[in-house]
This record gives C-alpha cells, structure tokens and sequence, in this order.
C-alpha cells in the first residue's frame, strides 16, 4: 500500500520534529504528556486493528497535546477517553 518505505517518521506531536521508529507515534515526553486512558485507548485500538478509532484517538492526542500549552483543563475530553477506555475492557495499571 505504501510505497515510499522508510525506517523512521516524526512525532505525531504538533511541531514535534523528533524522529521516531516506524510503528511508534509520538516521541517519549509527548507520549507521556498524554492521560494514560487516551494512550491504553490508541494502544488497544492499535492491537485489534480498528483503524478508525485509533486514528480518531491519534487526532484527539494531537489536539489535547496542541491544547495542553493553555491553562484551562480538558476535564469533559479526559472523562470521555475514560469512558472509551472502559468500554474497551481495558485494565488500569
Ligand atoms: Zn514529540
């Protein structure tokens, strides 16, 4: 499906110009900026392949990461990855 093959890509993170390997989304620091029920959700959407959510989740991590430089909360978006996270049947750590 692809066709230009290579090792490496950049950080999923806004303005983020971090190389990572192919298969990983975001560098370190931003992956651990995110709330850990968004990170099982991109993970458990990754593992079973549905597309959909994840890139979803990936969309929601990016604006989370481009929102987290302001001062107000996202309590209400956090509470739905939450709720995501549960339905998945996701285990806390
Ligand atoms: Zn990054």
């Amino acid at each position: 499906m692809t066709r230009r093959v290579r090792r490496t890509r950049t950080c999923d993170a806004p303005g983020c110009t971090v190389e990572v390997t192919r298969g990983i989304l975001m560098c370190r620091p931003h992956w651990f900026a995110l709330p850990r029920p968004l990170r099982q959700a991109i993970n458990a959407a990754w593992k079973e392949r549905r597309i959909h959510e994840w890139s979803a989740n990936c969309l929601e991590a990016r604006s989370f990461l481009a929102r987290s430089a302001e001062p107000a909360p996202a309590v209400s978006a956090q509470r739905s990855y939450q709720l995501q996270a549960a339905m998945l049947g996701e285990r806390p750590e």
